[in-house]
């Protein structure tokens, strides 16, 4: 399995981060996660057009994670030269979520038919609501749920991806909880929002000062990778945005709590499993 993170930012605007996204391919199959700021830009970026995305998982709907949802509904649903639904997994409000965000596209979408002859039905989306266990299968793929914790979000989902042995977590936003540990154990590459506190504290924005406590720490998410025994810990939408030169920091703070391999994710980077 291929993970790569399309994007690696946060709500706060950087110019090297799109919004949270992350794609694993595996088995030939291209597994969106979240679908923030840029997502199709980024999915460019690899060769892989709107078209070929055909499943997508939302972990929670937090703006930063969706705010390119709509781009991804009307870019392929134009794109596609033939009906091509868009199947949609994440937690208890996505159905809602979508059905606004084609209320919002509504004009757009009437345009679009009007103009063109072969173009004679909205986009369709087919959601799937869940909670934890298995949320889909196919072929030698599989990913399973969980709860997480991010509250007052809620309720939101982590994922795990299965494929030949090998194991991916793409947790989102979550302070550490049970759940997550369920996900996390013995994975081979766990991927993990986090925010820096040891920073935040010292902006004196109140704003800010409240996202302390629904998101891991760096040092949170080295001590969940190493009571789950991951392989590969993947900090991404690092809080604030790392200042150029800071990198081994963040890295440096995990290490404090987890002797295996951590990265600072970047923008595009691909970390493989070996199956
Ligand atoms: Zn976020
Ligand atoms: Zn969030």
């Amino acid at each position: 399995m291929d993970v790569i993170l399309l994007g690696t930012g946060s709500p706060l605007p950087s110019p090297d981060r799109a919004g949270p996204s992350t794609l694993v391919r595996a088995a030939g199959q291209n597994l969106l996660f979240d679908c923030g700021r840029g997502v199709l830009m980024r999915a460019a970026a690899v060769g892989l057009g709107p078209v070929a995305i055909t499943q997508v998982f939302l972990t929670h709907l937090h703006s930063d994670h969706v705010t390119d949802f709509n781009d991804l509904v009307t870019s392929r649903w134009a794109l596609s030269p033939l009906p091509n639904p868009l199947q949609v997994i994440g937690p208890v409000g996505t159905q809602r979520f979508v059905d606004r965000t084609l209320e919002m596209l509504t004009d757009d979408i009437g345009y679009r038919i009007a103009h063109h002859d072969d173009l004679t039905a909205p986009p369709e989306v087919i959601v799937t609501e869940v909670g934890d266990g298995l949320v889909y299968e196919s072929g030698s793929v599989r990913v399973l749920a969980q709860p997480t914790d991010h509250a007052p979000v809620h309720p939101t989902v982590g994922y795990r991806v299965e494929h030949e042995g090998g194991s991916v977590v793409i947790a989102g936003d979550t302070l550490p909880c049970s759940g997550l540990d369920t996900l996390c154990a013995n994975a081979d590459v766990y991927v993990q929002t986090v925010i820096r506190e040891s920073m935040i504290k010292m902006i004196p924005f109140p704003r800010l000062q409240d996202v302390l406590d629904y998101h891991s720490t760096v040092e949170q998410a080295g001590q969940t990778a190493a009571r789950a025994g991951v392989g590969t810990l993947v900090l991404t939408h690092p809080v604030p945005p790392p200042i150029p030169g800071t990198e081994q920091e963040w890295v440096d703070e995990a290490k404090g709590h987890f002797s295996g391999t951590i990265l600072l994710g970047t923008d595009l980077l691909t970390v493989s499993t070996n199956t």
